[in-house]
């Protein structure tokens, strides 16, 4: 194909028109669902707790397309973490034993997580929603837990309990 013919039948402009129409595309996914993940680990690396350059990770890679979107199976892990630790340990250094140790039972979750979904076409619209009201559910109880935490004294933690789970 010509570059400049697809160029002038409009390539981009009408993946522009089909996005503005409702198709959820890839980064609308990758964005909620980073956003899920840095919320549920309290923005901070799980390995180092560092708090600056975070990046979202996946415990199996991106081939894995039921895994990809789902929070289970993805961390929040800093920059130098992700590269040195994750991608390329150091030698003696057991990434995915690390994080077996550090989640107890996550990995065998997620691995009964893939198998029941494997090969299962993803509903992008409902994956997205349901991403959206995760962030909403870690930020909600961020918001109240922060405000328990700064008005209770020595009952804080069975008052942050009663507020977030009232009855
Ligand atoms: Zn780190």
């Amino acid at each position: 194909m010509k570059r400049g013919g697809f160029l002038k039948r409009g390539g981009p402009l009408r993946r522009r028109r089909l996005v503005a129409a409702g198709t959820i595309t890839n980064k609308m996914l990758d964005d909620a669902c980073r956003a899920v993940v840095f919320a549920r680990d309290g923005y901070r690396c799980v390995m180092c707790g560092k708090t600056t350059r975070l990046q979202w990770s996946h415990v199996y890679n991106r081939s894995y397309r039921s895994l990809v979107w789902v929070p289970l199976a993805c961390k929040t892990l800093c920059a130098g973490c992700h590269k040195f630790k994750w991608h390329e340990p150091p030698p003696g250094f057991d990434p995915k034993a690390w994080f077996r140790s550090r989640f107890p039972g996550r990995m065998e979750e997620i691995d009964a997580f893939y198998f029941a979904n494997k090969g299962k076409k993803i509903d992008r619209r409902l994956t997205l929603l349901w991403l959206q009201q995760e962030l909403k559910r870690y930020q909600t109880n961020d918001r109240l837990l922060t405000e328990v935490f700064q008005e209770a004294g020595p009952n804080v933690v069975q008052a942050a309990f009663k507020k977030v789970f009232p009855r």
